[in-house]
Order: C-alpha cells, then structure tokens, then sequence
C-alpha cells in the first residue's frame, strides 16, 4: 500500500467485482438501444474504461472536460472546456461519474447534455457521498456503486492535486498530507 494512504476502502478487487454488477444492469437497460456513455474527465478514466469493457451490447463512447474559473462570486462558475462530439439528438445518453459529491459538477453536465435533446439522460456514479449534497441539489445519480461517508478518498482515477490516480485501489489520504 502507499505510505501516504491510511485506509484502503475497496481494493481492485471489490472494485472490479462491483463493475461486473454495474455493468450487468446497463447492459440489460440498454440491450439494443445504441447507448452514448459519456466521461468527464480525467477523474473517471479508468472507471470508464474498466466499465464499458463489460457492456456487452452495442455502444459509443465519448468524453467532456469541464473547468471552474472564478466568477466575480465567491464560487467559481463551470463551464465546458471541451464538448463531447457526437450528435446526441435522440440518443440514450449514460453519463459515468467518479464520485458523485456536492452535485454541482453532474447538475451542470446533465442540463448541459439536455440541452442537446438527447431520448434520455441517465447518471451512473462509482462513487456516492450522500452527507456532501449542497443545499438545493435534487438530482440523484440512477446506478451507484458505493455509498461513502464524508471523507477525501483517493485512487482509481482520482486525485489529490493531480496524483494518486494511478493507484488501483481506493484509499483514504492520511490528513498529514494535505496538511503538509
Ligand atoms: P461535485 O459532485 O462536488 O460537483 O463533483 C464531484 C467532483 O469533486 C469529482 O469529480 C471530484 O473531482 C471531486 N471530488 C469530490 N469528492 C472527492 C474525493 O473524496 N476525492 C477526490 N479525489 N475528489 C473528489
Ligand atoms: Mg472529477
């Protein structure tokens, strides 16, 4: 294990065994209806590739980049720095999450893809914590792989000032870390 982790939560294992399941479910949703998945990038890269490996029907891949700036607000605004480039008119699109937090980033990017008249617009999360939901975010992700407590994990794509994404496992970061 990486000395700058203080817990594994789920191993590469566990993680591969929950995508077999995830994956299980989308491709019997989405059995001959052409589905687009779509990553943000980059924390979802390699939940992305390790899920779409198992659908086992018929489907696109594509990819957005967003980025906050800082607005004259306090809280920086996001926007699309880099669109999809299919034509999702009329198609059943499933967005793939890493980790599904305060809402913010997956409200956007769904009314974002909405805005492009797609047949449908669905949200699987590998990652959920519940406790983060800012105040006033209804939407709710449709497949979830785990729910966590509020705590900053680490791993499988995700990053703690851009690293740790290459670590097969998902791990809680030592606090000295962050602290340092
Ligand atoms: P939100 O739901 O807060 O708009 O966006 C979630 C994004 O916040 C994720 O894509 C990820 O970049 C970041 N994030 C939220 N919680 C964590 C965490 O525990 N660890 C890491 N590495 N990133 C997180
Ligand atoms: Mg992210």
């Amino acid at each position: 294990m990486h000395q700058d982790i203080k817990k594994v939560l789920y191993t590469e294992e566990q993680i591969q065994n929950k995508i077999k399941e995830l994956a299980a479910v989308l491709t019997e949703e989405y059995r001959g209806k052409n589905p687009i998945f779509v990553g943000v990038m980059k924390g979802v890269v390699l939940f992305f590739a390790d899920m779409v490996k198992r659908i086992d029907t018929p489907c696109q891949i594509d990819f957005m980049w967003l980025s906050s700036y800082a607005g004259t607000g306090s809280t920086g605004n996001l926007i699309v720095k880099r669109d999809v480039s299919a034509n999702l008119k009329g198609r059943h699109v499933v967005i793939l999450e890493d980790i599904y937090d305060t809402g913010r980033s997956l409200t956007f990017v769904r009314d974002h893809l909405l805005s492009k008249e797609p047949a449908s617009v669905k949200i699987c999360t590998l990652l959920d914590k519940p406790e983060g939901r800012l105040p006033g975010i209804t939407l709710e992700a449709d497949y979830v792989g785990y729910e966590i407590p509020n705590e900053f994990v680490v791993g499988y794509g995700l990053d703690y000032n851009e690293y740790y994404r290459n670590l097969p496992y998902i791990g809680i970061l030592k606090s000295e870390v962050y602290e340092k």
